[in-house]
């Protein structure tokens, strides 16, 4: 069986680089499939034995007259809908801003299994924002370093019961 993760979270906390590094450069990505439009993007991952297929909501940078909150939620809920996993993604140098608590109220309401990652936590700087993240209430968050490939066992085991 095959399953689905949608990565989600503000602009700049690293969902691409996540999306980038478990679908590898050797993978095709599908952005005129129809139904998955450039602000979805999807490809197909791959950690240790899993295979699964990733959503990674992008096109957020982009300037349009619809408020960056507005967009945000509706692309949030349309990844959201479609996965069968949502991957909700901090920033642990920054912590937890208004954003990410606005992302954590739509997912504690509308998705199904959703975990927590505090990414940028290489070194010790995303070690206040990681112990912050815990009032979002959505569980005890993987640390994850997207750019330098670390906490991918950690992220393995959160991932391996939802499969
Ligand atoms: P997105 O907007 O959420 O898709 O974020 P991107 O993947 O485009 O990354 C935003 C910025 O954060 C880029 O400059 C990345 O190189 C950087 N970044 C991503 N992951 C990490 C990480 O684990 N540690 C650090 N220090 N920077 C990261
Ligand atoms: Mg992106």
């Amino acid at each position: 069986m095959t399953f689905s993760i949608a990565i989600v979270g503000r602009p700049n906390v690293g969902k691409s680089t996540l999306f980038n590094r478990l679908v590898g450069k050797k993978l095709a990505l599908v952005d005129d499939q129809p139904g998955v439009t450039r602000d979805l993007r999807e490809g197909e991952g791959r950690l240790g034995d899993l295979r699964f297929t990733v959503i990674d909501t992008a096109g957020l940078e982009e300037a349009t007259d619809e408020s960056l909150q507005g967009r945000m939620r509706r692309l949030t809920e349309r990844a959201v809908d479609m996965a069968d996993i949502c991957l909700f993604m901090i920033d642990a140098r920054a912590g937890v801003t208004p954003l990410d608590e606005m992302f954590a109220e739509i997912l504690r309401k509308r998705a199904k299994n959703v975990f927590l990652a505090a990414n940028k936590s290489e070194g010790h700087a995303g070690e206040a924002g990681y112990l912050e993240s815990f009032s979002l209430g959505l569980g005890e968050p993987v640390r994850l370093s997207a750019e330098h490939g670390e906490g991918m066992h950690d992220l393995y085991l959160a991932l391996m019961p939802l499969a």
